[in-house]
């Protein structure tokens, strides 16, 4: 059920008193039709990526959802979201990034985390846990090749590989993967994605010249999986395309590239109300009627995760049609435009299915479609459409 015991709230029967008004329905059986087209386009193993709690749509029914379908490896940045996510999915790898000195990292061997290690502290760290536990540490080396983020440079791979061979030789650790990640997969006329695959061919070189031999070489994001072949070695990782956005809908559109989105936010008109020309509307009065105008008011705002930079433009679907918000987005409402023959308590979709798309509330906001579903706040509700037994 939508959000029950998850947000601290009770509801009542039928979704009554203490449930929110509004909330985000994620349908399932769309996050495995993207996942079965992606996957044919790519020989490759599938890594689906499900950090921050699955953009937004939640991190376990997704990743239920996608073994199912057949993914190979879930992904997530954080050791903390991997741990979690270990307890609801006990035998599929699942490849985690981010973790920071200090920490204990018995309980990710212990936990059969795919571990990546992307500097010589992190190694460290890894071995001393290795030892400390006499377990093997599954591992993935992680080379920078022009991110600038994490993973070592190309010039310390030398140093790292050799490490990595006599530890490997020790029963330490298990060299399951070497990887990168791409800079500009999203630009396909950007040499860069040429001038990335080139240094991490190198550095698979370099590893391979200190005897250290990786059975999964990764590279790819969902840019890569689509515009860019030549980077799917043995896996990708799709993260934004699964969910059915586009990594650059200035290249292709999310419908272009036949992805169908999988979360669709909705709330309902709680107000009515027609005003004359000259009527100003929100905080600050920014819009001004310029007519005799219908308006509505909807129980979603920026504390919720509609961005306030998509005042007076975020797109919403009443009954079949298109309108807008008007005014500032305040903290737990908008005021839109309400077509003829609109009531109180009708349907409001802000993205997905029948609605405008994620993608265009990025683009009037001023950001990526990920930061429209990633945003979406944790309180509000989500039901699943499509779920399967766990
Ligand atoms: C987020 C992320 C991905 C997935 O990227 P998308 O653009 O969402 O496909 C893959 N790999 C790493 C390391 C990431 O951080």
């Amino acid at each position: 059920m939508s959000g029950e015991g998850e947000n601290g709230t009770m509801s009542g029967p039928d979704g009554g008193y203490g449930e929110m008004v509004g909330g985000a329905s994620i349908d399932l059986d769309a996050l495995e039709q993207n996942f079965r087209h992606l996957k044919s386009l790519t020989n490759a193993k599938i890594a689906a990526i499900v950090k921050a709690n699955g953009y937004g749509h939640g991190m376990a029914e997704v990743s239920r959802r996608l073994v199912e379908a057949g993914a190979d490896y879930l992904g997530v940045a954080q050791l903390s979201e991997a741990l979690s996510l270990r307890e609801c999915e006990p035998d599929i790898p699942i490849l985690t990034w981010l973790y920071a000195p200090g920490t204990d990292l018995t309980y990710a061997i212990r936990a059969k985390l795919d571990i990546s290690i992307g500097a010589p502290w992190a190694l460290d760290a890894v071995l001393e846990a290795a030892r400390l536990l006499g377990q093997t540490a599954r591992v993935h080396i992680e080379v920078d090749t022009g991110m600038s983020r994490g993973g070592f440079e190309p010039s310390r791979i030398a140093e790292a590989g050799a490490i990595l061979a006599r530890a490997e030789a020790d029963g330490l650790v298990r060299v399951i993967g070497a990887w990168s990640h791409l800079a500009r997969a999203d630009e396909p006329d950007s040499s860069e994605t040429g001038r990335q695959l080139a240094a991490y061919r190198e550095a698979l070189d370099v590893l391979e010249g200190t005897g250290v031999v990786p059975e999964i070489r990764h590279l790819a994001n969902t840019a890569g999986l689509l515009w860019h072949p030549e980077t799917h070695f043995d896996m990708v990782r799709p993260g934004v395309g699964l969910f059915g956005l586009s990594p650059n809908p200035n290249v292709e559109t999310a419908d272009e590239l036949g992805l169908v989105p999988v979360m669709t936010l909705t709330s309902r008109i709680v107000a009515t109300r027609k005003v004359p020309a000259g009527t100003g509307v929100s905080y600050g009065h920014t819009d001004i009627t310029d007519r005799t105008t219908r308006l509505g008011t909807v129980p979603l705002g920026y504390a919720d995760g509609i961005p306030r930079s998509a005042s007076s433009l975020g797109p919403v679907t009443v009954v079949g049609i298109r309108t807008h918000v008007v005014g500032r987005v305040c903290m737990d409402q908008v005021v839109i435009e309400l077509p003829d023959g609109v009531e109180v308590g009708d349907e409001v979709i802000f993205y997905g299915q029948g609605g405008a798309s994620a993608d265009e509330w990025a683009d009037l906001a001023g950001t990526i479609g990920y930061e429209i579903t990633t945003r979406l706040g944790r309180h509000v509700p989500r039901t699943y459409r499509g779920k399967v037994g766990h």
